[in-house]
């Protein structure tokens, strides 16, 4: 049979099914054979084919800039045509805004990047799959680098779940001496304390500006969100601006004992459970032994005295009906907890050589692929889940210039003059009382602004009754929690007292 000759159409055909790869071996073929030079025109196809697939998604099927279809070709430079709107007559491309507007490389090679992204590549390894696979020769770490980093910036700006049903919110702190924490901005300037790296303490302290906390929610269905919001301790109005958009209808809300989130569940009226952070301690404390008969009638009396978990918005609850809603709405911290644990080992593990400035988007890119995971059962890492993502990202049209990442930095609130005195000042009386020279704040310590009223508020009712008990007061158990706290504050020895029980806690932990 003879050989049946393939026509023009056939032809492109195949070469739409080509990789890149392929496609191009095909044209160093026909250069060899033809004796002529085609890259300027296999710039131009990979040109044409990205608008093509532009074309197909509708990014840019409306101006940019006003979202007018109406619309007149302008020309074309370099292969790239460029539209005009007549609306608002400003000019752009299928190119304007999207990840591809500088950095037009081969769709194959995009989606390549993305999947090397998401199976944990380092730059150099990504520099030799695209050095072998692909023939890009003498690429510069830092461009691979920094493509990596646009892709990351878009996952990570893909819209967020809503949250709804039961939600565990709870934050966590990453401390500057960790590795590749090392640049998080100082605020103390370098008289005052020299950076903590590896045994180098802080003179005064590690609290505060030293801290970059990530505030977490998690719904009973998976999907958390995760943003870092402030240096030191979170405050009210931060937590609402970042997070009420995103909780939607909460049944309950369940956090430890802290005044934001109680405030917030208050003002909302949301069924708010609390946990204090030492449950277990107040629970042994007491007597609690998991082995004996006893055990429950225990947690009832600290139950009924106010002292362990506890529901509020939803008036007084007998024990045995905080108890059915507690286990029926599975009330707890466990959820959160367990991520927590995931953004630790994450940011050990992939942040070692990364710059604090870039924790937000690796804490966005971190929750993306976590929710990912929720509804695929799994972590995206194929290459077909790479090339859907990659659409999304086009579609999303998050850009992320090379300008942008080099100018990041970690925007936060920062400390005042009048705080970063403070904490000199309060170090300096804390050795003094707990005659510890090298006594320093921890985030643990929970003393945001050294206000003394928000201080004691935010600590468990046990706590308090501890100090109380310390600071020689009589019938302080008969007392309700504003009154108690009322009373503490006119303890002449209220400060003697809270530092040392912080120093018994940390001597405690060591
Ligand atoms: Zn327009």
């Amino acid at each position: 049979m003879p050989k049946r000759k393939i026509n023009h159409e056939e032809v492109l055909e195949y070469v739409k099914s080509l990789s890149f790869t392929q496609f191009k071996e095909v044209v160093r073929e026909y250069e060899k054979n033809h004796s002529v030079q085609l890259e300027g025109e296999l710039n131009s196809i990979i040109i044409l084919d990205l608008q093509q697939r532009l074309q197909v998604l509708d990014v840019n099927k409306c101006c940019p800039s006003c979202g007018s279809p109406c619309r007149q070709k302008y020309g074309k430079r370099n292969g790239v045509q460029t539209f005009r709107c007549t609306d608002c007559e400003k000019r752009y491309t299928l190119f304007t805004g999207t990840i591809l507007e500088k950095s037009r490389l081969h769709w194959d090679i995009w989606v390549r990047l993305l999947e090397m992204t998401l199976n944990d590549y380092s730059v150099p390894a990504m520099m030799n799959v695209l050095k072998n696979d692909y023939g890009l020769n003498g690429l510069e770490p830092r461009t691979v680098w920094q493509w990596r980093m646009k892709l990351i910036h878009a996952l990570a700006s893909l819209p967020l779940h809503e949250l709804t049903g039961v939600i565990q919110i709870d934050e966590t702190f990453v401390r500057e001496a960790q590795k590749g924490s090392r640049e998080l901005v100082s605020y103390l300037s370098n008289e005052e304390r020299k950076p903590r790296y590896g045994r180098v303490p802080s003179k005064y302290g590690v609290m505060g500006s030293e801290f970059a906390a990530i505030t977490t929610a998690i719904d009973n269905r998976g999907y958390s969100i995760c943003k870092v919001t402030s240096l030191g301790r979170l405050t009210y109005d931060v937590f609402v601006s970042e997070f009420e958009e995103h909780i939607i209808e909460p049944a309950y809300i369940c956090t430890d004992a802290n005044n934001i989130y109680r405030t917030y569940c208050e003002m909302r009226n949301i069924p708010h459970y609390e946990k204090p952070s030492n449950y277990d301690k107040i629970l042994s404390d007491n007597g609690y032994d998991p082995s004996t008969q006893m055990k429950d009638s225990i947690i009832q009396k600290l139950y009924e005295l106010d002292m362990t978990d506890h529901i509020y918005n939803m008036g007084r609850l007998s024990y045995k009906e905080f108890k059915e809603l507690k286990e029926n709405n599975k009330l707890s911290l466990a959820r959160v907890n367990e991520l927590h644990a995931d953004i630790k080992a994450f940011i050990n593990v992939k942040m070692k050589n990364v710059s604090t400035k870039y924790l937000q988007d690796y804490i966005g890119y971190f929750c993306f692929r976590r929710n990912w995971r929720v509804d695929h059962g799994r972590y995206p890492t194929s290459r077909i889940d790479a090339e859907e993502l990659f659409v999304s990202i086009l579609k999303s049209k998050v850009n992320y210039t090379i300008a942008e990442i080099e100018e990041t930095k970690l925007v936060l609130p920062t400390p005042t003059k009048k705080y970063l005195a403070e904490l000199k000042k309060e170090t300096a009386t804390a050795r003094y009382v707990t005659n510890d020279m090298k006594f320093e704040f921890e985030e643990e310590d929970n003393v945001a602004n050294f206000n003394k009223r928000e201080y004691l508020l935010s600590l468990p009712k046990s706590r308090l009754y501890d100090i109380a008990k310390r600071c020689g007061m009589k019938k302080y158990r008969k007392l309700a929690v504003y009154s108690l706290v009322s009373a503490l504050l006119r303890q002449p020895d209220l400060r003697t007292v809270i530092y040392q029980m912080m120093r018994e806690n940390k001597t405690d932990s060591r």
